[in-house]
């Protein structure tokens, strides 16, 4: 007899503890972390919000490790062009709930762990409650709205915070624990919708995903697992085509909305248009272009005006073409008020919503479909480094 007084229930404990101390032998011999470590990892609870590229490798590393409470927040469902840099997901998990996806292989991976599925995207009703379960915040979210409201429902609640953003062959990453800052500090405000590409217009390879996502895990395990010095106060860059990280000094900023002095955000918020997401006026009644049409209006004499960002502008540009920026006012377009202009982005998205807007206000204008990629593909005329 035992001390439970039941051999087969003390037979299937000493198992079940000699599986667990087999599992994680590699890591609890590290002495930073050891035994008590692993034990708090058990203990821990980690929200991954966004079951997609950057949520993926973050889960999955989270899960092995053995964090104790594993929660998935995510609407969306499995698409076939998600499979190249989501690799929580399968092929046969295709038209699944990410959420449910998720669980099935955290579990594969590792039954110990407790995955629990938060079905739907956060918003202002629910962020503060589903995040008030964990310890740990990490956002793998692709929205501009989403990153924000994350950070603010963080700071509001008091949790730690790892985020993180890939886009093409960048990829950037920072860790606020409560007080010592926030993403709002470094990015005081989301950038207006349809400004920024997202992974569906500029693309993103796969691995950049991996790599940040993995790091979000790193950071997170260091928090939960009280070892290592957390990537507090740093901007993290990876540039994955130069295969270098650059380390940017960022603080606390005491005028900041949300976790500044004087607070002007005391509540989450919802934010109308998911930047980062083509804006929805780019979408039917957008006036566009081929790039044969833009080239006889070229030779008409039609003005070009790039909305992209300066410094996308001065990689590579249409010789003619006159920048002015994202959000250009009538006044700041070349020729005439009754006189059209051709509106060109990298791949014609931006510029849809760009021109969308200036017809509203009167101004005739017209979108390159397929953009700048299309336009220098036709090997019409180009300056500087060629659009890729
Ligand atoms: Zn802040």
């Amino acid at each position: 007899m035992n001390e439970h007084g039941n051999p087969q229930r003390a037979e299937t404990d000493q198992a079940r503890a000699e599986s667990h101390v087999a599992r994680y032998h590699r890591q609890i011999i590290l002495p930073e972390l050891g035994l008590a470590g692993q034990r708090a990892l058990s203990a821990s609870r980690v929200l991954v919000v966004g079951a997609g590229a950057l949520g993926s490798a973050a889960a999955l590393y989270l899960a092995a490790a053995g964090v104790g409470t594993i929660g998935i927040a995510d609407g969306d469902r499995v698409d076939l062009s998600n499979l190249h840099r989501q690799v929580l997901h399968g092929t046969s998990d295709i038209g699944r709930l990410k959420t449910a996806s998720a669980k099935d292989r955290l579990a594969a991976l590792n039954p110990e762990v407790r995955v629990v599925e938060h079905v739907g995207y956060l918003n202002s009703d629910n962020v503060l409650d589903v995040m008030a379960g964990y310890d740990v915040i990490v956002d793998g979210s692709d929205s501009f709205a989403a990153r924000y409201l994350v950070n603010d429902a963080a700071v509001l609640l008091a949790k730690p915070l790892v985020t993180a953003a890939i886009l093409r062959f960048e990829g950037q990453l920072m860790v606020f624990r409560p007080g010592e800052g926030c993403y709002r500090c470094v990015f005081p405000e989301p950038p207006p919708a349809g400004t920024v590409p997202n992974c569906a217009e500029a693309g993103v390879l796969g691995a950049v995903a991996g790599v940040l996502g993995s790091t979000q895990a790193v950071e997170a395990l260091k928090l939960m697992g009280r070892m290592g010095e957390p990537a507090v106060g740093r901007l993290g860059l990876y540039d994955a085509w130069r295969g270098r990280w650059q380390q940017v000094q960022v603080a606390r900023d005491p005028a900041c909305a949300v976790c500044g002095d004087h607070p002007t955000i005391t509540g989450p918020i919802d934010y109308d248009a998911w930047c980062g997401v083509p804006a929805p006026a780019a979408g039917p009644g957008a006036p566009e272009v081929s790039v044969a049409e833009a080239e006889r209006l070229m030779h008409q004499g039609v003005p070009f005006v790039d909305v992209r960002p300066e410094a996308e502008y001065a990689r590579g540009h249409i010789p003619s073409a006159v920048l002015v920026g994202p959000d250009p006012s009538a006044t700041q377009l070349p020729g005439t008020a009754d006189a059209a202009v051709v509106c060109v982005c990298l791949q014609g998205v931006r510029s849809a919503a760009v021109a969308a807007r200036l017809e509203s206000q009167g101004r005739s204008a017209v979108s390159l479909a397929g953009g700048l990629l299309a336009w220098a593909q036709a090997g019409l005329p180009w300056e500087g480094q060629l659009p890729t």
